[in-house]
């Protein structure tokens, strides 16, 4: 994403001064969060990158740019390890992300964190069918339920909440990372699920998911529809509907707060944080956050020791400063004792410097301790220059 810092190697240094103070004085937070200046720079990193870049390479390129903090994908969508596993397949035969990236990042003072995705894991569901996400039904299946086959988990499956934590647990065992970061720890849609164990536990809820499923016909499929009416109905309180988007909102929170029991339980301390979808942190897209994600700031505000809500901008069409809002927004409902670090859109044809020097200006005028770009991959000189004039 961007070009040269004219002041690296000040940078750089200071990070490594920073860090060893912190160290040395134990006065780490919580989160464990490291700072250039007083500010985090965090980014996404795919294993990937890592096995065909070399760690040292992608370490020094961190260092140089003042990199504080990276997430590494240790389980993405494929739901395949990027570290040593007696749990799941190997990314790369032979080859590991984690081990070798830690200790490339250690001398450097770059922490690192352990990123896991929660609701899709194809290397899982592949062997477990039964775990699958279930769709609402469209017209294709005459509006019956049926399966996902992608890899997407059903997030009330008890199962793979298990498989999950040992997974978690095992990062933990087997290496000394600073942090373990979630990711998609939500619903995809409003249209999921309707498997056969939803349909059970509604009921048992004292849900009508007869009803719940009308609703949603009449706001997705039905001609013409209603798009506006299974918001409508959860702002209202509807019993059905409301009571359907609590039970996803339980499950979400109960599964975080599994992990996060899983993560203390090995390391006391270890850093523990998410990415959030960004809608859930403004008043007026509350409502689609919590009937498509059921993924609750509120809670977040009590699970995480900080979170990084994904404002990526120019995906969603908006200028730099929805960026500042989406952070206010954060804070707001996260409460000031949790520190946010905004993601910011460093990809795509409309990223350029002044997108991107924007977005992180607003981000830290909105109140951010901190920024995440995502992702390295996709960082060009260009990108890390325009971060550098922003944080300086
Ligand atoms: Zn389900």
């Amino acid at each position: 994403m961007m070009t040269a810092y004219r002041h690296v190697g000040k940078v750089s240094m200071l990070a490594a001064v920073a860090t060893a103070l912190l160290v040395c004085t134990g006065a780490v937070g919580a989160a464990g969060q490291a700072a250039v200046g007083d500010k985090v720079l965090a980014l996404w990193l795919w294993g990937s990158t890592v096995r065909s870049q070399g760690a040292d390479k992608v370490a020094q390129d961190l260092a140089k740019h003042g990199v504080t903090d990276v997430f590494l994908l240790v389980r993405g969508t494929a739901g395949k390890a990027d570290y040593q596993s007696s749990l799941a397949p190997p990314a790369e035969e032979g080859k590991e992300a984690l081990g070798d990236l830690l200790k490339a990042c250690r001398p450097l003072g770059i922490k690192v964190h352990a990123w896991f995705v929660f609701n899709q894991d194809k290397a899982y569901t592949d062997e477990h069918p039964e775990d699958r996400l279930w769709h609402h039904g469209n017209a294709s299946t005459e509006f019956k339920p049926y399966e996902i086959t992608d890899g997407r988990v059903c997030p009330a499956s008890e199962a793979h909440l298990e498989y999950t934590k040992a997974m978690i647990k095992e990062v933990l065992e087997g290496y000394d990372v600073d942090g373990i970061h979630l990711d998609y720890i939500r619903y995809g849609h409003m249209v999921y699920c309707f498997c056969e164990r939803h349909m059970k536990k509604a009921a048992e809820l004292g849900i009508d998911v007869d009803r719940v499923r009308q609703v949603l016909f009449d706001t997705n499929y039905a001609s013409p529809a209603q798009p506006d009416l299974y918001f409508e109905k959860f702002i209202e309180g509807d019993p059905d509907v409301a009571a359907w988007v609590n039970m996803r909102r339980e499950e979400v929170q109960t599964a975080a707060a599994a992990f996060r029991e899983a993560a203390e339980s090995v390391k006391p301390g270890v850093a523990f944080s998410a990415a959030l979808m960004p809608e859930g942190a403004l008043e007026e897209t509350y409502a689609f956050a919590m009937c498509h994600y059921s993924q609750s700031y509120e809670d977040a505000g009590k699970l995480y020791d900080f979170v990084c809500p994904m404002a990526y901008h120019l995906d969603y069409d908006k200028a730099p400063d929805w960026v500042g809002q989406v952070t206010a927004g954060t804070i707001e409902a996260v409460g000031s004792g949790v520190p946010v670090y905004a993601g910011i859109q460093a990809y795509g044809d409309k990223a350029d410097y002044d997108q991107v020097k924007q977005a992180v200006e607003a981000a830290l005028e909105g109140g951010a301790k901190g920024i995440a770009l995502f992702r390295y991959g996709t960082m060009t000189e260009e990108f890390w220059s325009a971060v550098e004039a922003a944080m300086k």
